[in-house]
């Protein structure tokens, strides 16, 4: 190997980057550290231990910037999805860049205050159960639009908003039976899905809706499903929603918003050399053509593609252990720490942060966590360059609901947090103690 960088996988954003070794932390044969920015992750793993998530500012920063400059032809806002990772430090730095933030929850809501009480006016609320409290948390907050998904939840939210003296702005997500390819656990646009309302039942909902004083018909809101990677889908949710939305302006609604969901997925697999720019500069199109002449202003709630691949989950081999033919790198992290592969049967590819020249012929692995259940793996079957007991691993594009989604099963404390910024680093979260999981028990 003779260049000085290298990525791990063709067509690979460069947040996450082979170095060539410089100081000599390195063993006879090796050659190659893998980086996040300019940071080499073997000193990260040392200072903070493992399992450890380290994620790329600079990558998240690009993303956003790359999402945004691809609808720069439409009045639009985007609203991060809270729930893809709700870290703090991740939510501030998306609202330093003006983003607003897609809510499923009063906690998400408290989190975006927290972060920045002025981001309330870019921040819509979704989700098939808003309690009462939910609702009037966010109307004190003054959110910029409620999606409501049931007519029950039509009658509760004009409660609460007359009870407080206020309108409440707001958007029925309608349910535009398309189906989009990906796992059925994360596919909602469907009618057999508990999400939205029937599109064809959308007008009649609306008329009732404009009747109360303390509504205020604002929008109309969609989203089918995550980690769709064929644009076609929203394109044929959104031309559905375009043909709504001019029925109901026929009918006399003013509708200003579209709120196009998220969901735009992201090449777990084989990134594509084009890379994510080419992408969401389809899924823009996709978006754009149904909308043209509407004149509205769109809401866009990414969540996985601007923080996904921005975030690498560093674990450590605890064992190499053999069942008769089978191997098995057992690590120190766990579906806890990360349930994507457990839950989805997602992949994430994984790589060695010290690479040889001379490493010897790659094995084929299973890399399994420690917890008491054969869904505990991270990779089955995988083939990886032979790694020795104590050896780091890197587990890719776990920004996005690793974090967001872990447990602490097994009494397993969640792991470290840090953020790199070029040669900076800092801890957005530590790590939990098995004190901190005790503390509410009696
Ligand atoms: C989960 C979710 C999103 C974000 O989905 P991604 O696939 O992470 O982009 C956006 N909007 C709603 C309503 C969601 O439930």
């Amino acid at each position: 190997m003779t260049r000085r960088s290298q990525s791990p996988s063709p067509g690979r954003p460069p947040g996450f980057i082979y170095h060539k070794n410089r100081r000599g932390i390195l063993r006879r044969g090796q050659s190659l550290i893998f980086h996040c920015d300019d940071v080499p992750l073997p000193k990260l793993a040392e200072k903070y231990g493992t399992p450890l998530y380290v994620y790329s500012a600079s990558m998240i920063r690009e993303r956003y910037v790359t999402f945004d400059d691809a609808f720069r032809e439409i009045p639009h806002t985007i609203c991060y999805s809270v729930k893809a990772n709700s870290n703090l430090s991740i939510l501030r730095l998306l609202a330093r860049h003006g983003c607003g933030f897609d809510v499923v929850s009063g906690g998400e809501l408290e989190r975006v205050l927290a972060a920045d009480r002025k981001a309330a006016r870019r921040v819509v609320f979704s989700g098939v159960g808003k309690t009462r409290e939910e609702m009037n948390a966010a109307l004190k907050a003054g959110i910029l639009l409620f999606n409501v998904e049931s007519e029950s939840e039509l009658w509760v939210l004009a409660e609460c908003a007359a009870r407080l003296r206020t309108q409440a702005p707001l958007a029925l997500r309608v349910n535009p039976d398309v189906a989009a390819e990906t796992h059925p656990y994360i596919s909602t646009g469907l009618h057999k899905h508990k999400f939205g309302v029937p599109i064809r039942n959308a007008r009649a909902l609306y008329a009732q809706a404009s009747g109360a004083k303390s509504l205020r018909v604002a929008g109309v809101s969609v989203h089918i499903g995550s980690q769709i990677t064929d644009v076609a889908p929203f394109g044929e949710a959104l031309a559905r929603v375009a043909e709504l939305v001019r029925d109901l302006r026929a009918d006399g609604h003013t509708i200003e918003y579209i709120d196009a969901g998220g969901g735009l997925g992201i090449a777990y697999e084989k990134p594509d050399p084009n890379g994510f720019s080419k992408d969401v500069t389809d899924y823009a199109r996709a978006l754009a053509e149904p909308l043209r002449g509407l004149g509205v202003h769109l809401l866009l709630e990414p969540g996985r593609s601007i923080v996904g691949p921005a975030g690498a989950l560093i674990t450590s081999v605890v064992y190499r252990k053999a069942n008769d033919g089978k191997r098995f790198l057992v690590v120190d992290a766990a579906m806890n720490d990360m349930i994507r592969p457990a839950l989805y049967s997602a992949y994430h590819e994984i790589v060695p942060v010290l690479l040889g020249e001379n490493d010897g012929k790659p094995e084929l692995v299973d890399v399994v966590g420690p917890v008491c259940e054969s869904g505990d793996f991270f990779a089955r079957d995988r083939e990886l360059p032979p790694v020795e007991e104590a050896a780091l691993l890197a587990i890719l594009d776990a920004g996005a609901y690793g974090m967001a989604l872990a447990s602490n099963y097994n009494t397993r404390p969640r792991p470290t947090e840090v953020m790199v910024s070029g040669k900076s680093v800092k801890v957005i979260r530590r790590r939990e103690r098995v004190s901190d999981l005790m503390r509410p028990e009696v």
